[in-house]
Formats: structure tokens, C-alpha cells, sequence
């Protein structure tokens, strides 16, 4: 992170009330995707959030990819991925992600069926993370090219596939 996103950070945190220091921050990758309404606009529009985020600072968001749907039949998927660094634990981020897909309008309707916003949680520092509702790193994430591609794109060196302790 730059320092001016650090101060950025620091100053947006301190304004909600929140202490964060360098030490505390955690990397995040984050997929994206999008196939009901203007799903380009949509992938934007989320990267925004994540960028003006108080308790996030977003590090890069790749390029929007066009993929084909899997599961039900239904329109393309536009893909992206985005790396952030957050003082967030991995629940807390997973909750502001779904929050974030809330606001898109999202319906859990049909599994894998189609949606404005999906934000999955990739990796999360080099952790393992085995919760209810929280799987890390994202067990599908290494079958999917719409997944690894524009994260290859972005993600920092070694950042990938190097997960050391289970919480
Ligand atoms: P999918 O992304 O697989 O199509 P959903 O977006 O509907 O499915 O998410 C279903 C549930 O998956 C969520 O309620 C969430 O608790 C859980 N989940 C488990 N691991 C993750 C992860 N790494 N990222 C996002 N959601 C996850
Ligand atoms: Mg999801």
C-alpha cells in the first residue's frame, strides 16, 4: 500500500472510530462477477465501494473478463478479480462483501443461477480458514480460468496457492 493510501486509510478509520496500524492489515483477494442487468457497470460500481470503503483499501481490481455461465443455462458472466488490504477479519470482510452484493440487489434464487453481484473471498493472507460459513482459500478457485486469470493478473508474487495454518 502507498503511503498515501496508508494515510487514507488511517484517517477514514479514525473517523469511524477505529484504530488501524500497518501491522493489523491483512491482504484479501476478492472475485467478482456479474450476468443479470449491466453486468461491466456492475463490476465497476463494486470495485467504487470497495475503494471508498472506510475499514478497506483496495490495492488493484483486474480487468473485466466475458465468461461463459456454468451450471443452470444463463447469460455470460463478466468476471473480475480485486486484491484489498483491510484491518477486517475474514468473517467481518465476508460480511461487508454481502452487504456490498446486497446493495447490487442480489437473490439467492437457484444454486449457481444467475446474478448482479457475486463477491466471493479468494485468500486471505496465507490463511486456511474452515467456518460454517466461510471457506479459505475458496475451494473452487483453482478450477475456474474466470477466477485464475484475472487474478494472475493482479495478484501479487507468491500471493497464490500458499496457504501455512488452518484457523
Ligand atoms: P456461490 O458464490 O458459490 O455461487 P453464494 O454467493 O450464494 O454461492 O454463497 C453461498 C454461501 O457461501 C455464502 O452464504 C457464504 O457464507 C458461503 N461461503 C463459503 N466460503 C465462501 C467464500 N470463500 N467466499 C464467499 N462465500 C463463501
Ligand atoms: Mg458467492
Amino acid at each position: 500500500m502507498s503511503s498515501e493510501d496508508q494515510e487514507r486509510l488511517e484517517s477514514q478509520c479514525s473517523r469511524e472510530g477505529l484504530q488501524v496500524s500497518r501491522a493489523h492489515l491483512h491482504r484479501a483477494a476478492i472475485a467478482l462477477g456479474s450476468n443479470l442487468g449491466d453486468s461491466a457497470a456492475t463490476l465497476r460500481a463494486a470495485c467504487d465501494r470497495l475503494r471508498e470503503h472506510p475499514a478497506i483499501a483496495l490495492q488493484s481490481c483486474s480487468s473485466l473478463y466475458r465468461t461463459p455461465a456454468i451450471g443452470p443455462p444463463q447469460p455470460d458472466y463478466v468476471n473480475a478479480c480485486a486484491v484489498v488490504e483491510t484491518e477486517l477479519g475474514a468473517i467481518a470482510l465476508l460480511e461487508e462483501l454481502q452487504a456490498i452484493e446486497q446493495a447490487f440487489g442480489r437473490q439467492r434464487l437457484e444454486h449457481w443461477g444467475p446474478r448482479t453481484l457475486d463477491l466471493d473471498l479468494l485468500l486471505y493472507d496465507h490463511e486456511m480458514i474452515h467456518h460454517p460459513r466461510l471457506q479459505v482459500p475458496h475451494p473452487h478457485m483453482t478450477e475456474r480460468g474466470f477466477v485464475l486469470l484475472p487474478l494472475a493478473e493482479i495478484a501479487p508474487p507468491g500471493c497464490i496457492l500458499s496457504p501455512r495454518k488452518a484457523s
